[in-house]
């Protein structure tokens, strides 16, 4: 690493310069004197990074395309996550294999706060799967559990209107 005082300028950045790097454009030797001065009072991490980026600069000789790939990594890192081209319902972002959607609930929890009758879909291996009861069901397997879900619901009401009927 070329190493040089914070106080740096210029003259004293050109002069740091190895033998086997190009001259420095007078641009760059601008750009490493404000990364040299960025470096006062940072992190370890940040240092690094700008060792990083000064030694890049050091040997390109030009600090534009260095700083312009600088750049494009900051605006990718910050540009919205991609989402998912294989299925609309998919929550994952970027590039992924499996397929989530958003898992729904039944609205009222049980007696422990835990769960009840979560569901949502999964795709891993090209096939949509839903996620009902702890099973991984076919759509048509799911309907069945549905109906039978709907028929006991409906017992249910039944026992409540068997507890008015009594009441008292
Ligand atoms: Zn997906």
């Amino acid at each position: 690493m070329n190493a040089f005082s914070s106080d740096a300028t210029a003259t004293s950045v050109e002069a740091c310069r190895r033998a086997d790097q190009p001259p420095l454009t007078p641009g760059s030797l601008r750009v490493l004197v404000q990364i040299q001065e960025m470096k006062v009072g940072q992190d370890e991490n940040y240092i690094a990074f700008l060792n990083l980026l000064a030694s890049h600069i050091w040997e390109a000789g030009d600090a534009t395309a260095v700083l312009a790939q600088v750049q494009d990594i900051i605006l990718a890192a910050r540009a919205p996550a991609r989402p998912c081209t294989v299925h609309a319902w998919c929550v994952e972002t970027g590039d992924h294999f499996e397929h989530y959607s958003k898992f729904i609930e039944a609205p009222t929890p049980d007696h422990f706060g835990n769960p009840v009758l979560s569901a949502g879909l999964t795709d891993f291996r090209g096939t949509t799967i839903v996620g009902l009861l702890d099973l991984d069901l076919t759509p048509a397997a799911a309907r069945i559990r549905i109906a039978e879900l709907r028929t006991h619901l409906d017992n249910v009401e039944a026992l409540v209107t068997t507890a008015e009927a009594s009441a008292g």
